[in-house]
Order: structure tokens, then sequence, then C-alpha cells
């Protein structure tokens, strides 16, 4: 570890060698306000609704008081970044206060993003803006609802203070509100915090991290050793497969897939410029700087993901043998070939998915894209389409087109898919109860559709957090029919058809 000289002139920005991480503690802000909170996270970590209502609950998620045990620090780790290595990194903005053991047995890390600079904050500010923080906070609660694993977020403090950045727009500083996260996970470790003493050779610090992160994150594989080395690189592969397959499940698109943001316990982690796809389209990518090269565009994500896991297998080289790393690779392979099969017959209503039924997704994916058609609406009025039919009426999946025209083009391919997918799921012998229920537990009717999260962000800007509250609550059932929220599960309006997902 990095402790810091003079607490007056800490943090100071620096190259910090030969420590995972340096004490420093979160820097006061002006008038913190707790703007929205999880009532789920809150439960889980034993706070009554009273503590979190109470002033200092803001005070200490906006990082202006310590409890009692608090240890603050921020990690200590590099990463490739759109494919270069970028060397030391992070945390430039986030400051973990501490864990909290839960009355469950669970532990659960605590980190404020936005709380301030540390000695990773480069020439940045270690401060986060109202919009990126209301997007951190309600897509890790959302991710977490509709069953995909993700870090979470107990609070959204406003910091009464402005934050300036310069507007990729029209390249000028603009000042906007600043808020403060706090993220809750298990592990916040990412495949960046072992790149980076390996990529200065400090084995032996590698080594200290690796039999850590087992020790603690992986207890069930027993005492770090070069057997159960193999075996965590393989669960870490496997961990990664899961949530790419769950990512493309329900059209999450993070954007910003370098391997400072991969989490080692295959967790959704960093939600920067992410989007939601609206119409099914495997090259959309939520990232305008990624819009050129297409790097972390939704359909590659499977394959950047094997790209990351990679790099993470060339800085564990020098302690896990070559074979065991091409095994975990392997396994990777396996693990999302499995899911993704898992995810078809769920998202189609079958009990098991053959190699026909995968044929049978790839011309529905390629006919979606072809059409303009909504991801999220199509697949969840595919399970209201009568199987019994030999020829099924479409009408039910008539809202999921964007372009009216399309639809009437688009009738006589769909009508055929149809078919067959009745005489399909005919074959499956499932009842139709079965077979809704099978669907509606894959295919959400809610997500956090990008222009849902704009709206939210318009109204807490302007000072009623309102918004963000009712979003939340609208997305902590994504599987269940709302009535009366028909609108949060609205097609993307004109107005957001090309607006993006922001990032600072
Ligand atoms: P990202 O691409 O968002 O994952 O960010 C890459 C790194 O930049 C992270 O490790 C952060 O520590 C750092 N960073 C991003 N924004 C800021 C900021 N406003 N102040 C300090 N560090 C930042
Ligand atoms: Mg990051
Ligand atoms: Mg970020």
């Amino acid at each position: 570890r990095d402790l810091p000289g003079d607490p007056e002139t800490a943090p100071g920005v620096r190259q910090v060698h030969g420590a995972l991480y340096s004490r420093v503690d979160p820097t006061p802000v002006a008038a913190p306000a707790l703007l929205a909170h999880s009532a789920e996270m809150a439960a889980a970590l034993g706070f009554s609704e009273a503590e979190v209502a109470s002033a200092e609950f803001a005070q200490v998620f906006a990082g202006n008081v310590l409890l009692p045990g608090m240890q603050p620090y921020a990690a200590n780790y590099g990463g490739h970044q759109f494919g270069a290595w970028a060397g030391q990194l992070g945390d430039g903005r986030a400051i973990s206060l501490g864990e909290v053991l839960a009355d469950d047995g669970r532990r659960w890390e605590l980190q404020l993003k936005g709380a301030g600079p540390t000695p990773y904050s480069r020439s940045a500010d270690g401060r986060a803006v109202l919009r990126s923080s209301i997007r951190e906070f309600l897509c890790s609660e959302a991710m977490h609802h509709l069953g995909v694993p993700t870090t979470r977020a107990l609070s959204l403090v406003g910091s009464g203070e402005a934050v300036v950045r310069d507007m990729f727009y029209d390249g000028h500083p603009q000042a906007e509100p600043g808020a403060i996260v706090c993220r809750a996970a298990p592990s916040f470790i990412r495949f960046g915090n072992f790149e980076l003493p390996a990529s200065r050779g400090d084995t032996a610090l590698l080594k200290t991290l690796v039999d850590f992160c087992i020790r603690r994150d992986f207890p069930h594989l027993g005492e770090p050793g070069e057997r159960v080395y193999g075996q965590w690189f393989a669960e870490v592969a496997q961990r990664t497969a899961t949530l790419m397959a769950h990512w493309m499940r329900v059209g999450f698109v993070h954007g910003v897939m370098n391997t400072d943001n991969l989490s080692i316990l295959g967790l959704t982690i960093d939600y920067g410029p992410y989007g939601w796809v609206d119409n099914y389209d495997p090259d959309w990518t939520p990232n305008t700087t990624d819009a050129g090269r297409r790097r972390y565009r939704y359909g590659q994500q499977p394959q950047v993901a094997y790209w990351n896991l990679s790099r993470l297998a060339g800085a564990l080289s020098p302690l896990i043998a070559t074979e065991l790393l091409q095994d975990g690779l392997r396994r990777y392979v396996e693990a999302y070939n499995d899911a993704e099969r898992d995810a078809i017959a769920a998202k189609l209503g079958l009990r098991e998915c053959g190699d026909e039924d995968v044929a049978l997704m790839q011309e529905l994916r390629g006919w979606l894209q072809a059409n303009e058609v909504d991801m999220t609406i199509f697949y969840r009025a595919l399970a209201d389409i009568d199987v019994a039919a030999a020829a099924p009426d479409p009408s039910p999946l008539a809202e999921a087109y964007y372009d009216p025209t399309r639809a009437v083009e688009a009738e006589p391919a769909l009508r055929d898919w149809l078919a067959r997918y009745a005489a399909r799921s005919r074959e499956d012998g499932s009842s139709a109860a079965e077979r809704v229920a099978r669907m509606n537990a894959a295919n959400p009717r809610y997500v956090l559709r990008n222009y849902l999260a704009q709206e939210a962000i318009d109204r807490a800007e302007q000072g009623d957090p309102a918004g963000v509250r009712d979003l939340l609550e609208v997305m902590r059932r994504p599987y269940e029919d709302q009535p009366g929220r028909e609108a949060f599960a609205a097609k993307r309006p004109d107005w957001a058809r090309e607006r993006a997902g922001c990032s600072m």
C-alpha cells in the first residue's frame, strides 16, 4: 500500500509503484442532499428508512463525514483502452470507504464515485456530474432487478457544487451540478488491477493481489496455489461469459469495455456512455467517441470480452502455466455458447435450444435488424403470439416497428418465420402458460431506455429528482406488466433517435 505524506497536500497525483492502493480521504462538498436511494441496498446494509433520511446519511455518502472504522482508499490499476496499453489509470475518482459485513453474512465494499481527487486523478478533478451519476445510479439498480450481475448503488447525493466539463459538441467549458454515487459490490477489482503490476514486472505484487482476490472474493476455491490459480482464471472466464450472455439478452451496450472496466467477479461495472438497444442493431454503439471504430458496438461485446480476458491471461502468465490460461480461454468460449443457447431457448419460450433453433434465432435477428424493429417490445410481444395456429396472426408485434412502411414490406417474411416458430413451439410441447412464463422471465417489459434516463436527468437538473425515483420504481419489477406505467415501456421517441449516452 501507498501511504500519503502530508495530509494537507494529499493526494498528490503520481505514479504509484509497489502498492495496490493509496490511502486517501474524500474531499468534502458544500451542501450534500440525498436525491435518491435504493431501498433494497439500504436494507441489505442494515439501514432503516429513518437513518437513510437523516442529515448524517447524506453527509457520510457525500464523503463529508467518516464513520468509525472507515479507512478510505483508492485502488491502483491500469488497463488497455481501445486496444492499446494505457498505463496507470485509476481510481481517479472512486474512493472506497471500507467493507460492511451484512447480517446475512454477505460482504459489501462501499465506494464513493466523484468524491474528489486521488493520487490517480491525472489531470482531472475527481468529481462526477449529476447526469452521469443519475445514469450510474439508475442503471446499477435496473441491471440488478433484470437479473444481470452488477455493482450496486446505495445512494445518489447532490454535492451542492458545480463541476466544470468541456462539452464535446462545442468544446466550451460548462458548469453543471455535481453528485456522488455510493456504489456497493463484494469487490471492485478489475482486470486492470492485475495488468498494472504485471506491466511493471512486479510479480511479487501481482501475486499478493491474486492471493488476496482468491481468498476474499473466491474463497470456495480454497487456498491459493498453482492448481487453484488455474481454476480461478477459469471461473473468471466463466463469469465473464455469463455476463456477456446477459448483456446480449437484455440489449445492454456497455460502451467502454476497456480492461479497467471489466470486473474480476463478472459484474457490470463503470456505467459511463452505456446505452440500451432500441431498434435491434448489432452495429449500434452508445459511445460517440467509438463511432468510427465501433469497437464497442452491441454485437461485438462477446468478442471484446474474450480479447480482454486474453489481456488478463497475459498479465497472469508469470504465475499461471500457459496451458491453464488456454484452458480458461476455452472455457470462456464454451460457457458463452452454452449461455447464449440458454438465452435463445428462454427468449423463444423453448425448453431447450438445438442447432436448428440457433438458426431460427439468427434468421429472426437478421429480420429485426433489416426492418428497424424495437428489440424489447418485439420479444415481449412474441409471447402473445398464438403458436397453436398453423399461420399465427402477427398483429401483437405491430407496435414494435419504428417505420410503418417497413411493417408492410416486412410482413411476408415475418409470417413465414412465425409459422415455423409456431411449429417448433408445438413440437417443444410446453403448455401455453409454461411458454409465456419462460419468455416473460427472460424478455423484460421495461429496460432503462436512454430517453427515459434523459428525461429524468432533465428534470433533476431543473431541481426535481422525483423523475429519478419514479424511474427506479418502475425498474424494480422489469419483468412484470405494470398497469398505468405503459409509457415507460414505449418506443424511443423521434427526438431521442440519435442521442447517445453521456460519459463524463
Ligand atoms: P473510464 O474510461 O470512464 O473508465 O475512466 C478511465 C479512468 O479515468 C478511470 O480509472 C478514472 O479513474 C479516471 N477518471 C475519469 N473521470 C475522472 C475524473 N473526473 N477525475 C479523475 N479521474 C477520472
Ligand atoms: Mg472506468
Ligand atoms: Mg467512467
